[in-house]
């Protein structure tokens, strides 16, 4: 088929698009009828484990304690039959490799009885542990092949599921995954660690203010998902997107979001039955979707569920993001989770609300109602303060990847320069601390909206700076830096890392200046917080991020700005995060050694990946049109030159031109993808140097041809057709 050919279909399927399955009958089950009705909940358990064992297990889940390997089997076995009675045929440990996917391999329940039959089986060995084949996930040198083998472990504290297929259904366990010698090949055995180390000093903390409570602090994680839909048959049309999520072409439309008309628009009608079925399928799995909307990008939503403890709501992100992309399909769409899918509009993050509390005590992040009353709370935002300040580096490498890159700092994300945004009012208090002086803190103001029959609705004290990375929001911070198609489970690490490095100084110098008399707390406090805010403050920015005088500024005060992954990456190597992480157990260095490694050469692949790409679409897409353009053009400028017309070349000149351009610079891109680097950084420091910019020029020349050239000769689905026709 020839390529404009294709593109025609494209358009035509899509006008032509009808559903291809019954609609569901919402009528007869109600959401709270399917609410988790597909996981082995806590209601679940208590049902179906005799009490010893559930009150067993829920001790690991709710306290944290280490988990009982003798109820192990008792409960292999009841949680198969439950998946049985639900269809289940096949079981999987679910794990996180370091690619950001989701992992799984599946094992049938059956086996043969011995004489011709077969019986359901599973066992707590089964349950508790497994061994996928994992020699090709990478492992950054952890783990060298010929001992390849890498274990999961059952995570008790996210509960087993069940997923549907039309044909069948199965098991899903989450699991960590460990190499053979107990180093952490995954996202979730640090964030486990990570969140260990938290409740250790929170907790010391806590004592200090007199707070009893009994369970274990813990983070809490409310991810906010972007995401694009474009319809398949563009995709199938476009390698670039098939291939690499993006577009590496591609002229800028003639309308693009200038309209600011998308955002919170009316949602169109085949992606308002996508996300019904999106968020059907979740509230099987027990993910508590909740926002659904219209983002600021034509064909870009947004899809939130109500925050839950770190651990849960990543392994609930994971499932979001592998929900989005298979209910997509079913109504003729790619969901692309792609930071930047196209130029010149916005790209898609993932804002990661995070707190730090638990069920009896809320969010420690909560100011009550006159913030300076609530010391406690004031020094559990002055360690937020503090760890960005020493650590804000840290965070930003988790965010570092070769999509990431062409968000962060373009003016619709924050800049790549860590930076803390905490809103009038409580920079006021901060500010007070400093001086030594607190009174009180400005008030909550009660905003008036001018519509009488609306009641006044007292105004948030984070109002809203979308420019910031870091920003408090109320009863949270909202660090925006995370890419759309990222695992939450790095950023929360570090954060919860430097939270604990943070508490640890706070609670060794309270201990040190009160020694254990409480009626010297306040004043201790009182000094302690002072010299934080004091040591600490240049982090704190509640102007615009995206301004040239704020990266002035903040290279004024010392504050990191590590535009690019090459740059950002080997932090997660240097001495004071392996300090840090190795000091709370969260990572060792060898465990950190090998996600640099791993991460760089995730970067590399994927920009060479797209260079590939660029050539290969220049040479045969875009050439080739743009070459039969140029002949219909000169062969028109021949004729009227044979019947004696004064023709001018101008538009046939200009095509040659660029056509030139345009050859010239695939060559050169060409000759730069020849480089051999000396190692893993320099290969993607030269990617990132030479063969990006390279790229660009490539498309430069493209998209001006896309510009000029005959329409119906051009093959590509245009930035216009994929992003209004729908
Ligand atoms: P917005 O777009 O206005 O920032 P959303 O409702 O889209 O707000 O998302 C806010 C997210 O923050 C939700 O996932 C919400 O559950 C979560 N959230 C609210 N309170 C907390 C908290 N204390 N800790 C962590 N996340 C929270
Ligand atoms: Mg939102």
């Amino acid at each position: 088929m020839s390529g404009i050919q294709a593109r025609l279909n494209a358009i035509s399927a899509v006008i032509n698009y009808k559903p291809s399955h019954a609609p569901l009958n919402f009528h007869d089950t109600k959401p709270t009828d399917i609410f988790g009705c597909n996981v082995f909940s806590e209601k679940v358990m208590k049902d179906r484990l005799p009490k010893p064992v559930y009150k067993s297990v829920i001790k690991t889940i709710e306290l944290g304690e280490k988990l009982d390997a003798s109820i192990a089997d008792v409960v292999a076995n009841t949680m198969k039959d439950w998946a049985i009675e639900k269809g289940a045929t096949h079981f999987t440990h679910v794990f996180f490799p370091l690619t950001g996917m989701t992992a799984e391999k599946h094992d049938a329940f059956l086996v043969p009885d011995g004489k011709g039959g077969a019986i359901a089986e599973f066992s707590g060995k089964l349950l508790i542990q497994g061994e996928p084949d994992a020699s090709s996930f990478p492992s950054g040198g952890l783990r060298s092949t010929f001992e390849a083998r890498g274990y999961t472990a059952w995570d008790v504290t996210s509960p087993a599921y069940i997923l549907e297929n039309p044909n069948g259904t199965f098991l899903c366990i989450p699991t960590a995954f460990v190499s053979w010698s107990g180093e952490a090949l995954d996202k979730k055995t640090p964030l486990l660690r990570s969140n260990q180390a938290l409740a250790k000093q929170a907790k010391r903390v806590l004592d200090l203010f007199g707070v009893d409570t009994k369970l274990p602090v813990t983070a809490y994680a409310g991810p906010e998902q972007e995401y694009f839909l474009i319809d398949r048959n563009f995709v199938f049309s476009r390698p670039d997107l098939l291939i690499a999520g993006r577009s590496l072409f591609g002229a800028k439309p003639p309308k693009g979001q200038e309209f600011e008309d998308q955002y919170f628009g009316v949602v169109p009608r085949r992606v308002l039955s996508f996300m019904m079925e999106v968020e059907r399928e979740l509230f099987k799995l027990g993910v508590p979707v909740k926002t659904r909307h219209n983002e600021v990008a034509p064909s870009q939503f947004e899809i939130a569920p109500i925050y839950e403890a770190g651990n849960l709501a990543t392994d609930h992100n994971q499932m979001i993001m592998t929900t989005l992309r298979s209910v997509a399909k079913r109504y003729g769409m790619v969901c692309l989770l792609h930071e930047k899918p196209f130029a010149g509009i916005n790209g898609s993050g993932k804002h990661l609300n995070y707190s730090v509390g638990n069920a009896e005590l809320g969010s420690l992040f909560d100011p009550g109602d006159t913030p300076h009353d609530n010391a406690m709370f004031l020094v559990f935002c002055a360690a937020a303060i503090r760890g960005l300040h020493k650590y804000g580096a840290i965070l930003r490498a988790t965010v570092a990847t070769a999509s990431n890159d062409h968000r962060l700092g373009a003016n619709e994300a924050p800049p790549a320069i860590m930076s803390m945004y905490l809103g009038e009012q409580l920079a006021d208090v901060f500010d007070q601390i400093k001086k030594g002086k607190l009174k009180n803190s400005k008030s909550k103001g009660v905003m008036s909206i001018g519509v009488d029959t609306l009641p006044p609705l007292p105004m948030d004290p984070g109002d809203r700076n979308r420019t910031s990375p870091f920003a408090f929001t109320g009863n949270r911070f909202e660090f925006r830096a995370v890419g759309s198609s990222q695992s939450i489970a790095g950023s929360q690490v570090a954060i919860n890392a430097i939270m604990s490095e943070s508490l640890d100084y706070i609670a060794t110098e309270l201990e040190k200046a009160t020694k254990g008399d409480p009626g010297k707390l306040n004043a201790a406090v009182q000094t302690l917080l002072q010299k934080i805010v004091k040591e600490h403050d240049a982090v704190v920015f509640n102007g615009d991020g995206y301004s040239e005088a704020w990266h002035k500024e903040a290279a004024r005060r010392g504050l990191p700005n590590l535009k690019t992954t090459p740059e950002a990456l080997p932090v997660l190597g240097s001495k004071e995060c392996i300090e840090l992480f190795t000091k709370y157990g969260i990572l060792t260095e060898p465990e950190l050694k090998s996600r640099v490694e791993i991460y760089l050469e995730q970067y590399s692949k994927t920009v060479k990946t797209e260079a590939n790409l660029v050539v290969r679409m220049a040479t045969t897409i875009i050439f080739p049109a743009a070459m039969r353009y140029q002949s219909e053009l000169a062969s028109a400028c021949a004729n009227l030159k044979a019947i004696g017309h004064d023709y001018k070349m101008g538009t046939l000149d200009d095509v040659t031109a660029k056509l030139r351009g345009m050859q010239e610079a695939v060559a050169k891109l060409e000759a730069l993808m020849e480089h051999e680097a000396k190692d893993a950084h320099a290969e993607a420091k030269h990617l990132c140097d030479m063969v990006l910019p390279a790229m660009g020029e490539v498309r430069v020349y493209a998209d001006a041809l896309e510009s000029v050239v005959a329409d119906d000769l051009w093959a590509l689905p245009s930035y216009q057709e994929m992003l209004f026709i729908r």
